[in-house]
Parts: structure tokens; sequence; C-alpha cells
């Protein structure tokens, strides 16, 4: 069973496709998790995913950098085709930054340890050339000052915002979000939505999974709504929020905005 249908980003011209999904299916056993998923994602777009809890929206993006595996159709992200192939695993790991609902920070290990632990052990840098990569990064997501203290001495939003520049230090050309400011307090969310914000000004290839659609109105160029498993409306982030075709995006939206 595949859809041939594809959602591209027809309103951002003729950019390069960075990531294909094609007819892609997925079971956990017996439960068909995502069905028929088909989804472009272009240089320099930003993507919000959005949908109610179960729908596959984690599933969905773990799955393209094989944090999950697929059963049925294609994932192509730069050019590369995932298989099961480790090379193409780790080339496409290479590729793609993540960043989790609740940060995954290594809780023995500084923050600059933290940072810099995918530079050196993964990509065989010197410690002295992935320190300074790290200052940057730390500096860029305001957390230059904390770089010697352990992720427990900092906020929710200040340990997201390091995971943040951990998965930068791996110089990604894509980042994937999952419900990144989930776990924080109100107070910091903006701060870590900031962050992503600037990423996204700065060309950064995006697809967030978030609630904040404040954040969506402004930042995303495309938004995708899944239910089930399958990706119920794909629209331009202007036509999504004025006037939304599906029934079930509607009542979503009614009830979160
Ligand atoms: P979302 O991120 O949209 O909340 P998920 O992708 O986490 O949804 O989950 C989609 C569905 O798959 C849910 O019904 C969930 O219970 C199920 N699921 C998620 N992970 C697993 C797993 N490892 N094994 C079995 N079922 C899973
Ligand atoms: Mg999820």
């Amino acid at each position: 069973m595949t859809c041939t249908h594809t959602h591209t980003a027809t309103h951002l011209g003729d950019r390069p496709v960075v990531i294909d999904v094609a007819g892609l299916n997925k079971w956990y056993d017996q439960f068909h998790v995502l069905k028929d998923v088909n989804l472009q994602v272009k240089e320099r777009e930003i993507v919000v995913v959005c949908g109610p809890s179960g729908s596959g929206k984690s599933t969905l993006i773990r799955t393209m950098n094989r944090l999950e595996e697929h059963q049925e159709g294609t994932i192509t992200v730069d050019g590369t085709v995932l298989t099961n192939d480790v090379k193409h695993i780790e080339q496409i790991r290479r590729e793609v930054g993540m960043v989790f609902q609740q940060f995954n920070l290594f809780p023995h290990m500084t923050i600059l340890e933290n940072v810099i632990s995918g530079p050196v052990h993964v990509r065989n840098m010197p410690r002295k050339q992935a320190e300074e990569i790290a200052y940057n990064y730390l500096e860029r997501v305001g957390i230059g000052a904390q770089a010697h203290k352990f992720p427990g001495q900092l906020s929710g939003g200040q340990q997201q915002r390091v995971a943040i520049a951990r998965a930068l230090a791996m110089q990604p050309k894509i980042m994937l979000f999952d419900e990144p400011t989930s776990a924080l307090d109100p107070e910091m969310i903006k701060e870590v939505l900031d962050v992503m914000r600037e990423l996204a000004e700065q060309g950064m290839t995006m697809i967030c999974v978030t609630h904040e659609m404040g954040f969506a109105r402004e930042v995303a160029d495309t938004m995708v709504f899944m239910d089930h498993g399958q990706i119920v409306e794909y629209a331009p982030v202007k036509e999504f929020f004025t006037n939304p075709r599906e029934e079930r995006s509607r009542v979503f939206l009614e009830q979160i905005l």
C-alpha cells in the first residue's frame, strides 16, 4: 500500500530537497504506527509537526535518523538512502542533530564535556579544536559562563540550550526537535524558542515537533498535522492557521490556541 502523493513545499520554489520520506510505513509489532507518510523537506525549510499525543510524531522524526527502524518506504537524507548499512546510518547521523524533550545530557559530565563529547569521540576532533567550537556554540545559546558546571546545576531551560549547543557542535545540516519545550516551566520556554528562532534565521533546515503555535506561526514555513500515524494536513503556515482544511486540525487548533 503506497500513497504516491508527496507533500512538498511548492511555496518555497525549487530549493533542493534535503529530506525525502516516501511511502513510509512502520509497525511496532502489530501496531501500525506510521501509515504511508510522504514528506519532503527542502533546504532551509522550517517544518513544524503537531498533532495529538500518540499520533506518531516522535516515531516519525526518530525514524529519520534510525533511532527507530521502518519496515516500508524510503528515507533519503541529503542524498543518502537510509538502509541497514551502518555506513549509511552513520553518514545520516552526522548530518542530523536531534534535541529531545528530556535534554538527555550526561549528568556526570560538565557542560563543556557534554558538548565536546561528540566531536572528540565520534568525529575524532582534537580536543582543543572541539573546545573552541563548544565555547562558540555555548556562547551562541547564552551558556558560555556555565561551561564548567554540571547539568544538575542548571535550570531546565539552560540544560535544553546546552543540548542544542551539543547537537550544533557536530555541525549538522539538519536539526530535529522533539517537543523541546514540553518539559520546561513556562518562564524558560521562551529562552529555548529564541535559540531555535535564531537558528532558523541563520538558515538551518529544521523539523520541530512542538505545540508552541506562536513559535510555529512566526518561524515555520510549513505545517504538518498528524493523527493516527498519518499526515492529515500539510500546508504553508499562513494557510494552516487561517484556513485549515481538515476538521481534525481545526478541532486540534481550537483546543490548543
Ligand atoms: P507522539 O510523539 O505523537 O505522541 P509516538 O510516536 O510517541 O507519538 O507514538 C505513537 C504511537 O506508537 C503511540 O500509540 C505509542 O504508544 C506507540 N509507541 C511509541 N513507541 C513505541 C514502542 N517503542 N513500542 C510500541 N509502541 C510504541
Ligand atoms: Mg512524542
